[in-house]
């Protein structure tokens, strides 16, 4: 979809002109802190405004706040920011995989350094103030739609509208704003999993206290129920959360995960959960994820390595990317292909991931994954394997393609095999 004959209005960004932002996550952020570090090199009055509904620190985010390396690195290299120490809650060691008899511990000291747990309204928090403090504009109200004009984007919220010159699409999976996009464009928001949080803390309704916080490391299950896909238990400042993803997951779920005997052997003693909250998380791409004037990044265009965590990380670095494209190309469709381009490590991954997802889901049942892990506690092969899949360290076509891996898969094919022999209805 094109408007004009010749790209020249839709050129990489100029003197006086206005980008318009859609959510203030990591992925609105990260595009808006590129932007202004990239008009301040070029010389360029470059107005910036990033609309974000919430007020972070009043309203709840699902988000469980693990930063996965290499984001502190990230912040330092690419937006000189320094993550504050008192907002670290917890260092995370590593991983322990849960089959149903057995388990084993991944170490994250072996494979390259340790995750942090931060509260995520704290990081969205520190992430805003940066940017007011590099002269972006934050407002604090929700758009509501958009209409697209050869010379301009109208962006229309409850406090105003704004025209710009392009429109960033940093929503995440918001019901209303992806609707609002596809109303206008060919955009169509991706696939995703329902996921369902709540958390323990230790002074709870009943005030018992919380087994040692998991020894610092996020415990993943692969339960042999229904509708779950995965849940994870995930220790905090002083509080456990807990993750369920599936699809249609409901609140029945999140009881009947709760009483699984490894869930009760993690913590025995639990005081009452809060609230169940509900969200969700992209599987698939987006598509026609941009086009004349408009470009999204992060959840809202899919761009998250599937079915593992870094979904941070993604916005953050898509978004940046981005903004250089709208400063080196322009805000055209053909410009923001280069852009997806450089998405590419993400965008090939999906394919990988929906095997993965395939072979997770099956693997789940019967006694397989009480094989799989028996074999890990063998074999460091095993062992990494089984630390890149939960980690989201590399990508599942690097994790599939390394080499030694393709043989472990026969093997593995091979446990599946016999286990559906011994197990025909598991
Ligand atoms: C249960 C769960 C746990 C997760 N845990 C982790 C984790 O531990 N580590 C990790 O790296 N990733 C995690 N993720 C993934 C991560 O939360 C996302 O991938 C990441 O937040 C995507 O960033 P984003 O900026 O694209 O979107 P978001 O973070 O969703 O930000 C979108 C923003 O847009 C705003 N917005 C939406 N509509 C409008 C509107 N109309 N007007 C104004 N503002 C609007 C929203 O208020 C929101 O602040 C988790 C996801 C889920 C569901």
């Amino acid at each position: 979809m094109s408007f004009h004959a010749d790209d020249t209005r839709l050129g990489p960004l100029t003197d006086g002109q206005t980008v318009a932002v859609i959510g203030g996550g990591p992925g609105g952020i990260g595009c808006a802190l590129t932007l202004r570090r990239e008009a301040d090199k070029r010389n360029l009055r470059l107005r910036i405004v990033v609309f974000e509904g919430k007020r972070f620190g009043v309203h709840y985010n699902q988000c469980a706040g693990v930063l996965s390396p290499p984001l502190q690195q990230l912040l330092r290299d690419d937006y000189a920011l320094e993550l504050p120490p008192e907002m670290i809650e917890r260092e995370i060691k590593g991983y322990v995989l849960h089959s149903e008899h057995k388990q084993i511990a991944l170490s994250g000291a072996e494979y390259g350094g340790s995750s942090l747990a931060v509260r995520r309204v704290q990081f969205d928090d520190f992430l805003e103030r940066a940017a007011r403090e590099r002269g972006i504009e934050i407002v604090q109200t929700r758009a509501t739609d958009l209409e697209f004009r050869n010379e301009e984007v109208v962006v229309f919220t409850w406090g105003g509208t704004l025209r710009a010159a392009a429109v960033v699409g940093a929503f995440g999976l918001s019901r209303a704003m992806t609707a609002t996009l596809s109303r206008h464009t060919r955009y169509l928001p991706p696939r995703s999993l329902d996921t369902m949080v709540t958390n323990f803390r230790p002074s709870g309704r009943n005030g018992a206290p919380l087994p040692g916080l998991l020894d610092d490391h996020i415990h993943v299950l692969l339960p042999p129920l229904k509708r779950i896909e995965f849940g994870a238990i995930i220790p905090k400042g002083n509080h456990l959360t807990v993750i369920l993803a599936g699809e249609n997951v409901r609140t029945d779920d999140m009881n009947a995960f709760l009483d699984l005997p490894p869930v009760h052997r993690l913590i025995p003693k639990r005081p009452e959960p809060d609230d169940y909250f509900k969200g969700r998380f992209p599987i698939s791409l987006a598509r026609h994820s941009f086009g004349d004037r408009y470009v999204t990044v992060g959840d809202a265009a899919g761009l998250v390595r599937p079915f593992k965590g870094k979904g941070i990380n993604s916005a953050m670095i898509t978004g940046g990317w981005a903004a250089q494209t709208m400063c080196d190309v322009g805000v055209s469709e053909r410009a923001f292909r280069e852009f997806h381009r450089q998405c590419s490590d993400i965008t090939a991954d999906v394919l990988y991931g929906k095997l993965i997802r395939k072979l997770t889901g099956l693997s789940a049942h019967g006694s397989f994954m009480d094989r799989v892990l028996d074999m890990a506690e063998h074999e460091p092969a095993m062992r990494e394997l089984l630390f890149d899949c939960v980690s989201g360290r590399e990508t599942f076509r690097k994790i599939v393609l390394r080499q030694g891996n393709v043989g472990l898969a026969t093997r593995l094919g091979g446990l599946y095999l016999l286990d559906r022999l011994q197990h025909p209805f598991g």
